[in-house]
């Protein structure tokens, strides 16, 4: 019998960007704002590996460690003023410079910029590239990046990488898990990492606010056939004393209902902007109606800001996603 595998298709580490980490000095890591467990986990692992090769890190993200994260090896070394010049500039899990910082010009402080990323939409910002849409996380390319580099992955960066797997996977339950996801995540763990220690660190230390949130989600939820979606204020968030970076999760609420492929959750920042999330739970791809709202990401997930009021957004979105799904008019 033929076992369908859904086998990765997997991008070398290019030669000539083992050549500038092993012929550079000094280095500077960023990520983008609003950092999720995979930009903090692989610029974390990444740190950790270039120690150990004896290299100057500067570690920078302009929202620093959410707390969820600081229990990470390195994550008290993280900057969230950049300054000092360095010999690279290694960019990771951030489709365009802009998502590092808006008021930062990168190229002020190295010479040479590279790429690494796994979204296939990612700008073609970088003097090097490493592009591998077929890794989970970006935390799998820094493995690979460790091999090419012939420098041994021991248990602080093990830890890192194993969280940027864990929550750009959603826990092993995305499309994006792969049989070599799994493995790899297997040769972590044989560092001797806890995964319920490390999973109950991030899944299981929500306070009762960001517990009403999620209620409050799904308060305002709508189902609409294969569609749902739902709309945090800026006014619920700060009634409850919450910041962004408080509610990850509360779309898994909205993706998990029955029947429902595509999930979207609108959140208000208190800077007016609205941010959505959009994810699928189908082939349908998520990402076009982003990259057409003026977002990014991958096919089943991805996101857009914007500086449209909440109403607008949220017509906007759900109008194009009723029309690519085929799914003709409201019926409320
Ligand atoms: P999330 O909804 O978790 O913030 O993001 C899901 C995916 O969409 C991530 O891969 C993220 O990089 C991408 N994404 C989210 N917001 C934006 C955005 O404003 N611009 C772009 N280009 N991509 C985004
Ligand atoms: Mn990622």
């Amino acid at each position: 019998m033929k076992v369908n595998v859904k086998m990765r298709k997997s991008e070398a580490v290019p030669d000539e960007i083992t050549d500038i980490i092993n012929s550079n000095r000094s280095f500077l890591l960023t990520s983008h704002r609003n950092p999720d467990g995979d930009a903090v986990g692989s610029i974390l692992a990444m740190a950790d590996i270039l120690k150990k090769m004896k290299k100057e890190t500067y570690i920078f993200l302009e929202d620093g460690v959410p707390e969820i994260y600081r229990f990470l090896p390195h994550a008290d070394e993280v900057n969230t003023i950049l300054e000092g010049n360095f010999n690279v500039t290694l960019v990771m899990d951030c489709e365009n410079e802009k998502r590092v910082s808006e008021r930062i010009d990168l190229r002020r402080h190295a010479r040479m910029l590279i790429n690494i990323d796994h979204h296939p939409t990612t700008g073609s910002f970088g003097d090097y590239r490493y592009i591998d849409p077929g890794a989970a996380a970006v935390g799998e390319q820094v493995y690979a990046l460790a091999r090419a580099l012939d420098v041994a992955v021991g248990r602080d960066a093990a830890e890192c990488i194993y969280v940027s797997i864990l929550t750009d996977t959603g826990s092993f339950k995305y499309s994006n898990t792969t049989a070599h996801t799994h493995r790899l995540a297997a040769g972590l763990i044989e560092q001797g990492l806890q995964p319920a220690d490390i999973a109950s660190r991030i899944y299981e230390r929500r306070s009762i606010d960001q517990l009403r949130l999620q209620a409050a989600v799904i308060e305002d939820m709508t189902v609409d056939g294969r569609l749902a979606w739902s709309a945090i204020s800026s006014d619920m968030l700060e009634a409850l004393g919450l910041a962004e970076a408080d509610f990850d999760g509360a779309i898994d609420i909205v993706r998990s209902v029955d029947g429902v492929e595509v999930a979207v959750l609108f959140t208000q920042r208190p800077d007016g902007k609205v941010k959505t999330s959009l994810r699928s739970k189908s082939k349908f791809s998520v990402l076009d109606a982003a990259r057409e709202l003026g977002g990014g990401g991958h096919k089943a997930a991805a996101g857009f800001l914007t500086t449209d009021p909440m109403p607008v957004v949220v017509e906007k979105t759900i109008r194009l996603l009723r029309e690519r799904l085929g799914q003709g008019g409201v019926h409320e």
